[in-house]
């Protein structure tokens, strides 16, 4: 149920070495950019881990300190957690081990255990595509609006709990100048950002073509023409990412934020760890 993260220490990756878990296979946030609906069937009919909550109780008492990151394929909040509870079940296993627990959502659902993050050395990174919640529901159309998400956020820091945003992914045309963003997520009291391009894929570039076909003809040169194969994923430029995360850093610097960018390959622009995984243990 737990495992490495990165087990193949993939020379884009510069997160801290850190395990991670997934309460669910599938996601019901559909979001159209999303990466997983290509290795895993059916991804967006979310489905609780078969045996969670036994397995992560035989494991969890086996830590020894390390950061448990909550979850890297899936989101742990989906709609579904609402009625299922698992999350919190997985919280209050966690709450009573040796670990320090980093939570990746797009829910605001995680203020619900607030109490259990509070037991523990806890980080949560909201990620926050854009301000604009119009935007957010043709990318993300079952995800909470993103004014949801940014009164999470409050909440979380108004409990004392370490919160970054991950603004992931930036896609030029759409949400490629997160200025008011990160001036707000500033005045609410993040310490940190993270920001990531789009990767495009067969299915998301499919969904993305679908969804928002005007953007999807202004990108189709940037990354089928310009754009860098990496892996299975087609990349924008690099002197374009560069661009972007640049103009990332320079709001985040100007606003008192530390900044890293993830699977960009531009790790000289970070200002602390990648993740957001410093903020554990510090205070808001
Ligand atoms: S929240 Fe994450 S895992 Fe869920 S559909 Fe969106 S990108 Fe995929």
């Amino acid at each position: 149920m737990i495992s490495e993260f990165d087990p193949w220490h993939s020379k884009l990756c510069t997160c801290p070495p850190k395990l991670t878990f997934n309460p669910y296979t599938g996601c019901d946030h559909t979001c159209i950019y999303c990466y997983a609906t290509s290795y895993v069937p059916k991804f967006y009919t979310c489905r609780p881990k078969k045996d969670l909550i036994p397995k992560l109780r035989r494991e969890a008492v086996k830590l020894k300190g390390e950061i448990v990151s909550i979850a890297n394929s899936s989101d742990p909040y989906p709609n579904l957690e609402a009625k299922t509870g698992l999350m919190r079940k997985c919280l209050q296993i966690l709450s009573q081990s040796n670990c320090k627990v980093q939570i990746i959502t797009k829910s605001n659902l995680v203020t619900r255990d607030t109490d259990l993050l509070k037991k523990t050395p806890s980080t949560v990174s909201l990620t926050i595509t854009t301000d604009n919640d119009e935007t957010a529901k043709t990318i993300e159309p079952h995800a909470p609006p993103s004014t949801a998400r940014l009164e999470a956020a409050e909440t979380l820091i108004a409990h004392g709990i370490p919160t970054s945003v991950r603004i992931d992914p930036i896609i030029p045309f759409l949400n490629d100048n997160p200025q008011q963003l990160i001036k707000t997520i500033a005045a609410i009291g993040i310490k940190h950002v993270t920001g990531s391009t789009y990767k495009a894929k067969p299915d998301n570039w499919q969904r993305l073509n679908e969804a928002l076909p005007k953007t999807a003809e202004k990108l189709k040169p940037l990354y089928f023409e310009k754009g860098e194969k990496t892996g299975r994923y087609i990349y924008l430029p690099k002197e374009l990412r560069f661009e972007l995360m640049k103009n990332i850093r320079a709001l985040a610097d100007k606003h008192g934020l530390k900044f890293g960018t993830c699977r960009e390959g531009l790790s000289h622009l970070n200002t602390a760890s990648c993740d957001g995984s410093w903020l554990l243990g510090a205070s808001t």
